[in-house]
């Protein structure tokens, strides 16, 4: 039977490479960059004063401007007040000052502007404003236009993975659309004849739908794009139906029906449908009887997983399996294993890797990884405090407080 990492691999062995598309800006989000951005313009546009204060003429930086007063302040008219968002039609001439906010164009001639703290305003006469000499340095609180960038360096390179910063960098420099990974399309099938959907009653015997609207949150937060196929009854016809429809996404993925149970058709009919299958089975508690395989067409290619029905075997094999695989559709890279230390002792029962549900903390840049309590793979309840799995490994034996394990944090946030 396959370990987890054998099947892992295999399933990322299968993953086409991701598609393209060109959307607009905010679609981007979460995707991968497939192209350069260049800086278009330099920046920025023009020079522009950094803040609120008084812009002083090179002259009288220059000190051009004549005599200095015993007090270190040079009086000077002021001429225009320039918001941001307009230009001064003037020129700043010796002797004058023009009243300016933070970002506004600086005026022609101007070499440096005083902050306004630091000035003082003739408060009978408000035309003039006395300006310390010690303040007046070329290029103070100027920003000058190009400082920031200058056109045709490239501002993002292709291959990374868009965040919102990104988004805002692009949108100041104009882009409005931008060639990036496409989304792949999730099929969700949940079959059992005994499900009704979660806002229903259930009547004698059966129970709600609650992977579905799991495995479609699950999907959303790897970035993909879930189509929900709704619930399939245990019968062979309506299974075959229902894949036919599911295998037009890029990702099928069906949940229940996989195992032994004289009613799990699943495996069976996705075979009838065309699908290869690749395993059936791997090493791991919960989540055992998982499925994968791949159907191809002559354009298109789906993968298809089964999961098994007890909703925390579903989740943790979505977590291990189907979220790293719509990564790579994605085109993002891999998960990276990384390590907590267990805050309690705790015991590994059976043979199998136990995939412990855990409360990933980060204290003082330690994880540490906190087991919560749970009865079985049906106990979806459990999870709601989890974030997380922690890998018990059979062979270790009992696990001590402090003692390492590899765990896997449970995604969120590549959409
Ligand atoms: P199965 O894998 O079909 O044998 O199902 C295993 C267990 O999970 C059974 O108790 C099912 O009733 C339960 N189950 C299957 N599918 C779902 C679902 N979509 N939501 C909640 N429980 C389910
Ligand atoms: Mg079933």
């Amino acid at each position: 039977m396959y370990t987890v990492s054998n099947a892992l691999k295999a399933v990322l062995d299968h993953v086409p490479i991701p598609g393209s598309e060109r959307v607009p800006l905010v679609e981007s989000l979460g995707r991968v960059l497939l192209e350069s951005i260049v800086v278009p313009e330099d920046v920025p546009a023009f020079s522009k004063a950094t803040m609120d204060g008084f812009a002083i003429s090179a002259d009288d930086v220059a000190g051009i401007g004549g005599y200095v007063p015993p007090s270190g302040l040079l009086r000077l008219r002021v001429v225009d007040s320039i918001v941001a968002g307009r230009i001064s039609s003037r020129r700043l001439n010796s002797q004058e000052a023009m009243q300016i906010m933070t970002g506004a164009p600086i005026p022609q001639n101007c070499a440096c502007v005083v902050p306004v703290e630091r000035v003082q305003v003739d408060v009978p006469d408000p035309e003039w404003v006395g300006v310390p000499v010690s303040q007046m340095s070329s290029g103070l609180n100027i920003l000058t236009a190009g400082a920031i960038a200058r056109r045709g360096e490239v501002l993002l390179k292709g291959g990374i993975h868009l965040r919102p910063a990104q988004i805002g960098a692009m949108a100041e420099l104009g882009i409005v659309d931008v060639l990036v990974s496409r989304r792949p399309t999730v099929s969700i099938v949940s079959t059992g004849s005994e499900l009704v959907p979660s806002g229903a009653s259930p009547g004698p015997g059966q129970i709600r739908n609650s992977i579905q609207p799991m495995l479609t949150a699950q999907s959303l937060t790897a970035g993909a794009l879930p189509q929900v196929l709704g619930i399939c009854d245990d019968d062979p016809k309506h299974l075959r139906l229902k894949i036919l429809e599911g295998l037009q996404a890029d990702v099928l993925v069906m949940t229940g029906g996989v195992s032994v149970g004289i009613r799990d058709l699943v495996p069976e009919q996705l075979l009838l449908a065309g699908v290869k299958r690749v395993f059936h089975g791997v090493w791991m508690k919960p989540g055992k009887p998982v499925w994968f395989g791949v159907f191809r067409s002559d354009s298109h290619t789906c993968l298809v997983f089964g999961l098994p029905g007890n909703p925390v075997s579903s989740l943790a094999c979505f977590e291990l399996f189907v979220r790293p695989a719509l990564g790579r559709f994605l085109g993002l890279a891999d998960p990276v294993p990384c390590t907590a230390v267990l805050s309690q002792r705790c015991q590994v029962r059976g043979d199998r890797p136990v995939y412990q549900p855990v409360v990933l903390s980060g204290g003082n840049g330690t994880l540490e990884a906190q087991p919560v309590s749970w009865t079985n793979s049906a106990d979806l309840l459990a999870m709601v405090t989890a974030n997380g799995f922690a890998c018990l490994e059979p062979e270790h034996g009992a696990y001590d407080e402090g003692d390492a394990v590899e765990v896997l944090p449970w995604g969120i946030g590549n959409w």
